[in-house]
């Protein structure tokens, strides 16, 4: 028998045995699957080693004769155990099996050949625990060219689990491999040759069963680019689509809108706001639906330019609506736009300008007599700018004429959220999207999480702002700091000025569950019991900031709540006015308080290095200079302390985000919610394969430009719907 169909189960390759030990353990369930599941690194055989010279821990391949061969039943737990003894002539060594006892047959007192394996220590006495071993003929001491074989193999080494270790892996990929016969190739033949690659079949005996480092190269080469093909082939399929979808065109550039927003701005826009700003521009204007991703560095100025494009909807008579990832932001959002509006978002209501809008906030929480007259002022077309937040995607909410979508500052932006979006067509007219980022993200990773997306890059911050200055605390060098901190806020109180102080935790006992982000590395002080907002907030009242407004904002207080603690604290004269702001995350992303011009960040080293940037991003908005303390009881040297050191030395929004990339494990960089891309991405690396992918996905924007529906490549058409099919098949799980 031969296997050609990747599809075929491994339970009737390996047995239901095997097969079920392989799933439960990875989920593997096909042929195809357990060949993509690759040897995580390989061992070389290497020189032979001298059997005097043995170190624990190293990889040695060892010319010896067998001297006994025993079995008994182990002593501490169930099973048995073979021993066999091997000697140069110098030094012994044991050679262990654990339950392997047909091993004992395999060895006979005198036999010589290489025996290859890591060696450890049991009770004082080496061995080698399951070892790799191959004999010599019978009657022959040595066989150089056996020998040069045999040390100059590579020995996969695989992702193994407690239940399956890397040997049983190799086992079954053994047989697998053998009985392996013409595989469908994916890559195009042309693109193939052109760019040198091995056809499938041999990359992946070459990477299951490499002879050199040559074939390991070779193979991981095809593999890698396969890999970024398929992703970058379904991407330009789905681009193509989009493309060929209908969407009114928004004309309207200079209306009354757009222009009672320029002449109210106590500012002029930067030279990467018009260039994007144009760049949108021209997207609207054309009857295919835009589908672009803004990203900026934080203060960049991202939300006047989508709030121009939205206005510019409106003036060409459809709506505009902007979704913000939380309530916090929602609000911010409607109170600077019906602001800056002014008499224009009274539109239709008595003193209203004749062509100004309604300004309409669509929250979760919303009480139903307020959201009622929302909806309403929505499905009439009264409100041609509706801002809120994931709420704004349910199917309650029906507008008149939807022209365009900003989703603001998310990113997790996933399936789910932009098939809600699609669903918001109307009359088979899809409306446009524009995505921000909060985070910039690299042009690479960009293409592979975002990669149906056109992209913009808003270039440059706003001039005059005075920036921020970060510095690490390190509370238990330098407990003095600490006090000094404290001392800061009040001076920067004194001077008129707002603080806000970012915890880990709510404190709430309720578990908080949605603030901790990063799972960090270091679990050295993880019983320690992190900082929260309630308990600091009543610290601080009582204690340093003694006779300051101290004031708390979390995500689990109600949305009344959460807006009147905002503007206390946004607005300096109101009463009760908020000093200083104790909160969780929920500050995170995008609100603006252009007063507030400290932040002290506490437990830091529970927060990644962009969530950091972004967290103090809060402060220095305005003329005045911005300062960001960051306490941490990590010790100095230590990988938490290394990405507050890095937070601290730059405010290069990217420069952090690829060190924050190329920290985190490849899915985490992808993110569950951008589907099952994780698990198809299993040589690539989309932070530092620059090339490769750019490579594919012009080599794919060819293709797909050529021959769309791909007749021409039933191959590669398959094993696109394999990879959209997995991806669904995990995303169901997830759910
Ligand atoms: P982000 O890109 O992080 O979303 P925002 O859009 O919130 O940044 O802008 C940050 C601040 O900069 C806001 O207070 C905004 O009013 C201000 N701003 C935006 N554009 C300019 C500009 N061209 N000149 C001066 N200030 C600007
Ligand atoms: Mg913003």
């Amino acid at each position: 028998m031969s296997v050609t169909d990747t599809t075929q189960s491994l339970d009737r390759v390996l047995g239901g045995k095997s097969a079920g030990a392989l799933k439960k353990a990875f989920g593997l369930t096909t042929v195809g699957e357990l060949l993509r599941h690759y040897p995580r690194r390989y061992v070389a055989r290497g020189e032979l080693t001298d059997m005097g010279t043995l170190v624990d821990g190293d990889a040695v391949t060892i010319l010896a004769e067998v001297v006994s061969v025993t079995s008994r039943p182990m002593q501490q737990r169930r099973g048995n155990l073979v021993e066999v003894v091997i000697s140069d002539g110098t030094d012994r060594l044991s050679l262990t099996f654990f339950n392997q006892r047909w091993r004992e047959g395999m060895f006979r007192a005198g036999r010589r050949g290489l025996f290859a394996g890591e060696v450890s220590s049991y009770r004082g006495k080496r061995q080698l625990a399951h070892p790799t071993f191959e004999f010599f003929a019978e009657d022959v001491d040595e066989d150089p060219e056996q020998i040069a074989m045999f040390a100059g193999a590579f020995i996969p080494v695989y992702p193994a689990t407690a239940s399956v270790s890397s040997l049983q892996i190799a086992r079954a990929m053994g047989v697998v491999l053998d009985t392996l016969g013409e595989l469908p190739e994916s890559l195009p033949a042309g693109l193939r040759k052109a760019m040198g690659l091995i056809d499938v079949k041999s990359a992946l005996l070459a990477v299951h069963r490499p002879t050199s480092q040559a074939d390991i190269d070779q193979a991981r080469q095809r593999l890698k680019f396969e890999e970024a093909f398929l992703l970058q082939t379904l991407l330009a399929q789905r681009r193509a689509e989009i493309a060929h979808l209908p969407a009114r065109a928004r004309v309207e550039r200079d209306g009354p809108l757009v222009r009672e927003l320029e002449s109210n701005l106590p500012f002029t826009l930067t030279a990467g706001q018009i260039a994007v700003g144009a760049e949108i521009a021209d997207d609207l204007a054309g009857d295919h639906p835009m589908h672009r991703l803004l990203q900026g560095d934080v203060g960049s100025g991202k939300t006047l330019v989508a709030l121009k494009a939205m206005l510019s909807v409106v003036d060409s008579g459809g709506q505009a609506a902007l979704l913000a990832p939380t309530e916090v932001l929602a609000a911010q959002h409607f109170r600077s736009i019906t602001e800056l509006l002014g008499s224009m978002a009274q539109g239709g209501m008595l003193g209203g300008h004749d062509r100004g809008t309604q300004v309409a906030l669509v929250t979760g929480s919303m009480k139903v007599a307020q959201r009622r007259k929302d909806l309403l002022k929505i499905i009439s077309g009264d409100a041609g700018i509706i801002v809120g937040t994931h709420a704004l995607l349910t199917d309650t909410v029906k507008f008149r004429d939807l022209g365009l979508i900003v989703v603001d500052e998310q990113h997790r932006f996933g399936v789910e959220q932009r098939a809600a979006l699609a669903a918001k067509a109307i009359d088979g007219t899809r409306p446009h999207v524009l995505v921000m980022t909060a985070t910039p993200i690299p042009r690479t990773v960009a293409m592979t999480v975002f990669g149906d997306l056109d992209i913009s890059t808003l270039e440059g911050l706003p001039e005059g702002r005075a920036g921020v200055t970060t510095h690490v605390v390190p509370m238990k060098e330098k407990p003095a700091h600490v006090d000094r901190a404290w001392e800061r806020v009040r001076e920067e109180v004194a001077g008129g000025h707002r603080v806000f102080v970012v915890c880990p935790r709510i404190g709430d006992d309720e578990g908080d569950e949605d603030l901790l982000e990063l799972e960090i590395d270091d679990d050295t002080e993880n019983k320690r019991q992190v900082a929260s907002v309630l308990d600091t907030a009543e610290y601080l009242a009582n204690g340093p900031l003694a006779g300051l407004r101290v004031g708390i904002l979390h995500g689990r207080m109600s949305s009344d709540d959460k807006d009147a603690a905002m503007s206390a604290f946004a607005n300096a004269d109101s009463d009760p006015g908020i000093d200083v702001l104790v909160s969780t995350t929920v500050i995170e992303v995008g609100v603006d308080v252009p007063n507030a011009t400290a932040m002290v960040v506490l437990d830091a080293d529970r927060f990644g290095i962009s969530q950091l940037h972004q967290l103090r991003g809060r402060v220095g908005r305005g003329k005045f200079p911005g300062l960001c303390l960051l306490l941490t009881q990590a010790d100095a040297g230590s990988p938490a302390r290394q990405r507050l050191d890095a937070v601290a030395s730059t405010t290069d929004g990217f420069e952090l985000a690829r060190l924050d990339l190329a920290q985190r494990r490849e899915g985490d960089v992808l993110g569950a919610s951008q589907s099952g891309r994780r698990s198809s991405l299993k040589l690539l690396q989309v932070v530092s394969d620059v090339e490769v992918i750019q490579e594919a996905r012009a080599a794919a924007n060819m293709l797909i430009s050529d021959d769309p529906n791909l007749d021409a490549h039933p191959d590669l058409r398959s094993a696109l719907a394999e990879l959209v099919a997995q991806d669904q098949a995990e995303f169901m799980e997830k759910a």
